[in-house]
């Protein structure tokens, strides 16, 4: 399939070539082979760009792959938010209201539950430095609105904040930074997917 993707991509006139792979997550620990093949894939990508002017990647619905894909050969990295959406699914019958919450610690979604023993755990304050968090402290269980709200924002802004840092690792020339923040995360095992 490398292939043909790669032949697809050398030959296409267009500036533009979307890549779109559903529902992927290489952070899996039985991916080693799929986290290998999509380095290599990353790699191939950039050599392309490097020698076919006006070649530019973009990857939709990236998930938990965003931030090593902005790191790498990716010029727009795209996720949604209910990526998650089975996950609140309780039984079979209902999903819960309250929509995950972003930490980005483990750079990774959690459950309302989780996020309520997270913040409880460090003294009843939600550990985050954006902006929705500073202003609103205090959770709110009570009202799934308005904690959506709340969730969607922090996501955004928490986001914003690690394509900041991606774009200040592209200036400095220093992809290690990206790395290291990785490897603290839960997602530590997607730093086997960026080319070094
Ligand atoms: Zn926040």
């Amino acid at each position: 399939m490398m292939s043909t993707i790669k032949e697809y991509v050398s030959t296409s006139e267009s500036p533009l070539t979307i890549f779109k792979f559903k529902n992927l997550n290489l952070n899996d620990e039985n991916m080693a082979i799929e986290r290998k093949e999509f380095k290599d894939f990353l790699i191939e990508l950039s050599l392309i760009a490097q020698h076919i002017e006006n070649k530019a990647f973009t990857l939709f619905e990236a998930g938990n792959q965003a931030f090593p894909a902005a790191l790498s050969s990716f010029a727009i990295v795209s996720t949604g938010f209910n990526l998650d959406r089975e996950d609140r699914r309780k039984d079979q019958k209902e999903i819960c209201p309250f929509m995950n919450r972003y930490d980005p610690w483990t750079m990774t979604m959690q459950s309302k539950d989780t996020f309520l023993k997270t913040v409880e755990n460090n003294d009843n304050v939600i550990s985050c430095y954006c902006k929705v968090c500073a202003e609103n402290p205090t959770v709110p269980i009570n009202d799934f609105i308005e904690y959506n709200r709340q969730a969607k924002e922090h996501y955004l802004l928490c986001r914003e904040q690690e394509m900041n840092e991606i774009t200040t690792a592209i200036e400095k020339q220093d992809a290690l930074m990206g790395f290291e923040k990785l490897q603290r995360s839960a997602l530590k095992n997607l730093t086997e997917i960026i080319p070094r």
